[in-house]
């Protein structure tokens, strides 16, 4: 299996033994090196490590002093962390569509629900692909800004790095995510007084530079803590966590190359199809290519597809607001809806070679091209898939060499087959019983792969080979069935009657 998300660890890990037995393992001289690690690649001033970016987030909206049930724009597309922190913080959800384009916030939507009670917006940048910044602050005005950059390590909006252009952002350094030190977060602040303030907010609101100065005299007790104004989190990274982020720095710097390479070629090859298409970008804007999305008609279909050729793909975060724990802010998210049919991501990590990016491409032309749903009347070659479905039927093992021996005294027109891009999925025999007078239609081994049930493809393949008899042929069509297909049959225009006697043999 190719898969969809991979750790990206460093070869060498001895400074994390170091640091391991060194008798500093919480927050020490480790993070302040990774801080300033950080500081000078994003160059900028106000990044503060903390232990995840649910806590980042937390921590954002709390930083925006706002009074519990204050309403917060946020956007249904992302990873479940987002809506957390909201809910964390007492707030309530005002959901905005997500658009097809782009599957960012719906900038559209988002104009139309802003209003006076709008105290905060919350966004992720998708897959590391930039929302367009400037006409989401010409919308906002006043109302503050969380960006989520979980996605988003490296991206750059008119070459500024994506959360240092004057919001609050926070970073994931998550496992999968392309910097990682374990579990881990950052948290990007505009200015320095709120840089101060989350600082001491992330560690219970203790100023811990004060505390080490009280070992100078003004306290004699150095494990005391000075007066806490603001009380504040445990959400700090520790030096193990902070070893392990400076260990990985270079190796995530290597990977965004070889990420935007991947992400690169499937712009330029997956161009032009037929049920497959790409998303847009906004111009000015380099990606951090996190994940690649498409957007794909028969969407179920093509994940079995995909599967079936050891490729992982998947949506990779299911839509929030339809989780119990938020029903109260339900509403109508028609783009969402339609592009929640669709939208679908392929590998595109570091990981992913250049004979497996050439794999994916042509398994996605090869779907596009492939007729959705076709029904046939089956092959010899048929035999393996064909056995096993009957297998699903009775649990019977049956033999090839028996099926090669029936299959040749076989009337040719008497077993069809139902195959979804290629795959049979479905299978229905049509026995003739000849009588004196008009003939009967036994309906026998009919059976849907139990992967592919549920889906109607039974009772599309049922419907046409029905349509497809000769009527005068025969004065009925009979099958037997278990109790809980009854009313797929009777949707059919079947209908039950008399009882069915057997002697088992
Ligand atoms: C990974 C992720 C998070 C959560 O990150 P943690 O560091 O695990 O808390 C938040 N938002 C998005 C969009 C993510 O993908």
């Amino acid at each position: 299996m190719i898969p969809l998300f991979k750790v990206a660890m460093s070869g060498d890990l001895s400074p994390v033994l170091e640091t391991l037995q060194s008798g500093m393992i919480t927050q020490s001289s480790k993070v302040e090196l990774f801080e300033d690690k950080l500081k000078s690649f994003f160059n900028f001033p106000h990044i503060l490590t903390l232990n995840s970016a649910t806590s980042g987030l937390t921590l954002a909206l709390r930083l925006l002093n706002l009074s519990e049930n204050d309403e917060v724009l946020c956007t249904p597309l992302t990873c479940f962390a987002t809506t957390a922190s909201v809910l964390a913080n007492k707030l309530k959800i005002k959901w905005v569509d997500t658009d097809p384009n782009t599957a960012n916030m719906d900038l559209d939507d988002l104009q139309k629900k802003i209003s006076p009670t709008t105290k905060a917006i919350l966004f992720v940048h998708w897959g590391g692909y930039p929302i367009d910044l400037d006409r989401l602050k010409a919308i906002a005005g006043n109302i503050p800004i969380i960006e989520d950059c979980a996605h988003s390590f490296g991206a750059t909006y008119k070459d500024k790095f994506v959360g240092t252009t004057g919001n609050i952002a926070v970073f994931s350094l998550q496992a999968i995510k392309h910097l990682t030190t374990g579990d881990g977060g950052l948290i990007f602040l505009p200015n320095e007084d709120l840089y101060k303030r989350a600082k001491l907010l992330r560690w219970f609101g203790i100023d811990r530079e004060a505390k080490q100065e009280s070992k100078n005299g003004k306290q004699t007790d150095s494990r005391m803590e000075n007066n806490i104004t603001e009380w504040g989190y445990k959400f700090h990274m520790n030096d193990i966590s902070a070893t392990i982020g400076l260990c990985n720095f270079p190796v995530a710097e290597r990977n965004l190359v070889l990420v935007r390479k991947n992400s690169n070629y499937y712009d330029r090859y997956l161009q032009n199809l037929k049920n497959v298409s790409l998303l847009s970008r906004v111009p000015d804007s380099n990606p951090a290519c996190w994940l690649y999305s498409l957007k794909v008609k028969h969407k179920q279909d093509f994940i079995k597809f995909m599967t079936r050729a050891k490729i992982a793909v998947s949506q990779v975060h299911k839509r929030n607001d339809i989780n119990d724990c938020v029903v109260q802010y339900k509403t109508k998210l028609p783009n969402l809806d339609k592009l929640e049919k669709e939208l679908v991501c392929i590998p595109c990590g570091w990981w992913v070679s250049e004979p497996e990016l050439y794999t994916i491409v042509e398994c996605i032309k090869l779907w596009d091209t492939l007729d959705h749903i076709k029904v046939r009347p089956l092959h010899n070659f048929d035999r393996d898939v064909y056995l096993e479905l009957l297998g699903q039927l009775n649990g019977y093992k049956y033999e090839k060499e028996r099926f090669d021996v029936v299959f040749r005294l076989l009337s040719n027109s008497s077993i069809y087959v139902l195959e979804v891009y290629g795959k049979v999925v479905s299978t229905i025999r049509l026995n003739t019983e000849i009588k004196f007078s008009n003939n009967v239609l036994h309906i026998e081994d009919f059976v849907t792969d139990k992967e592919y049930r549920n889906m109607g493809y039974g009772k599309m393949l049922l419907k046409a080979v029905l349509e497809n008899v000769n009527k005068r042929e025969y004065y009925k069509i009979v099958l037997g069935c278990n109790d809980g297909n009854v009313g797929l049959y009777e949707n059919l225009g079947f209908f039950r009657s008399g009882n069915e006697m057997r002697i088992v043999l």
